[in-house]
């Protein structure tokens, strides 16, 4: 393995989920949800099998799901042309992977904000690209999570191309204010960076959270590569249908490089994925009611059993500070945790790049029944 890929060569989800496995630890680690969605959806996807739809789809994606992630977009006020600035991808992993491959040359850097979602240092250095991380801080008041733009800007240099931004953001649960992201906004073209946006999680927002797209900031449009996916929104992790959405010159480099990854993603689930944005948006409404239940009993859940939660808006994921249970390593109780009570959870400071400054926390995901939260909320108990 060539040295850059070296730090790679397993996933903490793989690793904490194959442990919680074998231990029969109910798994709050890797982040899946434990129900299927809609149910129209899931029939689309078996008609689609049925009637013909398994051989390559166009390059791009179906007609049918670029025409509904442009109505989907309009949402947010964003109007897209389907044929010239929408790709299908195989999952947001890889609209990621073939972004920073497209858009950086070995040897530019990309603004990372720490913690980072695993796959975005790997695909920065498949991209022979060099990340500049910046982290969050956590309001002393609230113990939320922020951005700190000024850091995003120090953090700047002459080789700097691209920012990666993920909101709502994995795995604190934080998700930007608009005044966070128009602070960010205005870096992004005082500097002339291009933003490469994950916002995977867009429609799991709680209480009077909102996601706002960075493309929809004033300068951005025509800077900001929108990444999302269905997997998230629909609960069908495992069909990895991704897409991008971005002005045309944007759209074809990105299209340059995926089209040699995987050249198309998916054919029987796209018109699934079409059907469900277009008429599950109501199911997904419900989700995100549901969501919110469960944010609040694993919280409340992880509070009694003594840990110090941190508050989450958005996202599957809650973080809770282990020192008020008497442990100091959050990652070293991680990996005891199944054996020891029967529950997995993944430990923060391995999506960052100063552990020390994260090494208290843990992440928990409550994408699960309730009755599951209670059995690893019971569980944890045994630990005071
Ligand atoms: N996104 C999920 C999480 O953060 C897991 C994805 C994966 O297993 N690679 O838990």
């Amino acid at each position: 393995l060539v040295p850059r890929l070296q730090p790679f060569t397993s996933t903490i989800f793989a690793e904490m989920t194959a442990l919680a496995t074998r231990t029969g630890a109910v798994n709050l680690g890797q982040g899946f949800p434990d129900t299927d969605g809609p149910v129209g959806m899931l029939d689309a996807a078996k008609n689609a099998l049925f009637s013909g739809a398994n051989q390559y789809p166009p390059g791009p994606g179906r007609p049918e799901l670029r025409a509904a992630i442009a109505e989907h977009r309009t949402r947010y006020g964003l109007h897209h042309d389907p044929d010239s600035e929408i790709l299908v991808t195989t999952g947001a992993t890889e609209a990621i992977a073939a972004s920073l491959l497209a858009l950086t040359e070995p040897g530019d850097e990309v603004l990372v904000i720490e913690p980072y979602y695993d796959s975005y240092a790997a695909s920065v250095a498949l991209a022979g690209a060099t990340r500049r991380v910046v982290p969050l801080t956590a309001d002393s008041d609230t113990g939320r999570f922020r951005l700190d733009v000024d850091a995003v800007r120090a953090a700047v240099t002459p080789a700097t191309r691209a920012i990666l931004v993920n909101s709502p953001h994995n795995p604190t649960g934080t998700v930007f204010t608009r005044a966070e992201l128009e602070a960010l906004a205005t870096a992004c073209v005082d500097h002339d960076l291009i933003a490469i946006t994950d916002e995977v999680y867009e429609h799991l927002v709680f209480d009077d959270a909102e996601h706002i797209p960075l493309a929809t900031l004033p300068g951005m449009a025509e800077r900001t590569v929108s990444i999302s996916s269905a997997g998230k929104t629909f609960n069908c992790t495992g069909w990895k249908i991704g897409w991008v959405c971005a002005r045309p010159e944007l759209i074809g480099a990105v299209k340059a490089a995926k089209q040699f990854l995987t050249f198309v993603s998916g054919g029987p689930l796209q018109p699934a994925v079409a059907h469900a944005l277009t008429h599950e948006l109501d199911w997904v409404e419900r989700l995100r009611t549901d969501l919110a239940g469960k944010r609040d009993r694993l919280s409340a859940g992880l509070a009694e059993a003594g840990f110090a939660v941190r508050p989450s808006s958005g996202t599957y994921f809650v973080c809770a500070d282990v020192r008020p249970l008497g442990f100091t390593d959050a990652a070293d109780l991680a990996w005891q945790l199944p054996e020891r009570v029967g529950v997995a959870a993944v430990p923060v400071q391995v999506f960052t790049d100063h552990p020390q400054e994260w090494k208290h926390i843990l992440r928990f995901a409550f994408c699960k029944r309730d009755e599951v939260l209670d059995e690893a909320i019971a569980r944890l108990h045994k630990l005071a």
